[in-house]
């Protein structure tokens, strides 16, 4: 693929990161922004890459999944995970940022590359005939939306995130459940939690006592009433659930011979059978309730939540039909999406995104190979998670354990293994690095146009 410039639409955490690691790399952009000439519901500023809610990118502790990801990414020389630092306040050991210098250092930055042109305009018009970063984040303006929508078909693009909570397989206490589908339809594919009446009743009370998370003034009371927040549901009475998300009606417990007073079922959301879904607990409710609540059933006692339920206005694609590794749109010649359109949830999760189509753009304009990001990195396995999730049950994931390629070897504690995850994954990373590393322009070397 060869060009002159390469236009990104969104000058948000991804489209600034795609735009710097590009532009480093001496190849032209042109930033669309709509901002502040049109505003979304949810951003108050011009200013580019504003964090729209809270100022926290989360954990910086290595053993953690969050943390991991902003060692790769400081790594491979992130532009907005440097600025994050600078820009730090004291917050334990989460990254929490003072959000105005955070987003005018960022402004700044960019505004200020001889190799970036800021175009304060709406993005309408993707054309295939030059490399294109698409990067207009969760509240894509009207119009791009209808573009996208042509692009890969209405089914394929999604304006509602409906999100029920995802545990770990082996958190799970497998004494308590049965593998069954209803009626016995299919395999074995659900993992069956099941309540009597007893623990029903006490797992429906708790959640009525419970509080949901406040709405944004832009998102509609309506929900889809297949989406309905399971509160919502509960609060229709005694039997909604029960006949809802946790009716039991064609499964038989093979310990009691008999049908249980309620069921919750849960659904494997990777191949590689990790990670499970509560199939149709989405759910508003704030998140240290829902721990509390959803621990009340009794085989998730003692459950680890890699991701909790939200239901929010929300735009992605359905990555694991239309992207492929470098998140490039398949059968285009170069339309690549980028940040939490294609999927990922969070702040730091669209800063990856933004740096892989960078490098991808960078590395198909150069006649180079895309770096490859191993699942055993936290880069890779997000990129594994969104291009490889089965048809139909693609939700958008924040970074977590669960998506990593487990390690091996006995460990002294949980800690220790973390870390060596963080080591591995480094150890990677830094090969990747030095492959994507700038090197100083010589008479003979082509591509670098600054
Ligand atoms: C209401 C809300 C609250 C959130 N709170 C959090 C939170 O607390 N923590 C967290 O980690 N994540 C949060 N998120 C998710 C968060 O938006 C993303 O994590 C992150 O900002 C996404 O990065 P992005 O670059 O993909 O999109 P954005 O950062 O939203 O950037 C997209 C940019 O594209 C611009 N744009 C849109 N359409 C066009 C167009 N046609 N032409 C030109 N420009 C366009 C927008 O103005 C915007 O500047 C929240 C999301 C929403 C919607």
């Amino acid at each position: 693929m060869a060009s002159d410039e390469v236009y990104i639409a969104g000058g948000g955490l991804a489209g600034c990161e795609a735009s710097w690691q590009l532009a480093k790399r001496g190849i032209k952009v042109k930033l669309y922004e709509m901002r502040p000439e049109m505003m979304t519901p949810a951003h108050t500023t011009g200013d580019l890459a504003e964090l729209v809610c809270s100022n926290s990118l989360k954990s910086r502790d290595q053993t953690t999944a969050p943390g991991m990801l902003k060692a790769e990414l400081n790594a491979l020389g992130s532009l907005l995970i440097s600025i994050a630092g600078k820009s730090s306040i004291p917050a334990g050991t989460a990254l929490a940022v003072d959000r105005k210098r955070f987003s005018r250092i960022v402004t700044r930055e960019i505004s200020e590359n001889r190799n970036i042109k800021v175009v304060r305009e709406e993005f309408t018009d993707i054309d295939s005939h030059r490399p294109i970063i698409i990067a207009s984040g969760p509240l894509t303006s009207e119009r791009l939306s209808t573009q996208l929508r042509d692009l890969l078909g209405s089914k394929h693009l999604y304006f509602y995130d409906a999100i029920s909570p995802t545990v770990t397989a082996e958190s799970i206490d497998m004494k308590k459940v049965f593998k069954a589908s209803r009626y016995d339809k299919g395999e074995g594919y659900y993992i069956n939690c099941p309540l009597n009446k007893e623990e029903y009743d006490n797992f429906y009370n708790a959640l009525l006592r419970s509080h949901p998370f406040p709405k944004w003034e832009f998102e509609d009371d309506k929900f889809f009433e297949g989406c309905l927040p399971i509160e919502e549901l509960a609060a229709r009475g005694e039997d909604a659930l029960r006949f809802g998300p946790m009716k039991p009606v064609g499964l038989k417990d093979p310990r009691t011979g008999k049908m249980p007073y309620a069921v919750v079922q849960l659904r494997p959301e990777d191949k590689r059978g990790k990670l499970y879904n509560m199939v149709g607990f989405q759910t508003r409710l704030n998140h240290r309730e829902q721990e509390e609540v959803f621990r009340l059933i009794p085989a998730l006692r003692e459950a680890e939540f890699v991701r909790l339920g939200s239901s929010h206005r929300n735009t992605y694609i359905n990555s694991p039909r239309h992207l492929d590794r470098t998140l490039l749109v398949k059968g285009t010649d170069g339309i690549y999406i980028a940040g939490q359109l294609v999927g990922v949830e969070g702040y730091v999760e669209s800063i990856a995104m933004g740096l892989v189509a960078g490098l991808s753009v960078w590395a198909a304009i150069s006649g180079k190979e895309p770096p490859y990001f191993p699942p055993t990195t936290a880069i890779g396995a997000l990129l594994r998670y969104i291009t490889t999730v089965p048809d139909g049950s693609f939700q958008p994931m924040n970074i977590n354990f669960g998506l990593i390629d487990s390690i091996k070897g006995r460990y002294k504690s949980k800690k220790e293994k973390r870390l060596a995850y963080y080591r591995r994954s480094i150890k990677e990373i830094e090969v990747i690095a030095r492959a994507i590393e700038i090197k100083r322009k010589t008479k003979s070397s082509k591509g670098n146009r600054d």
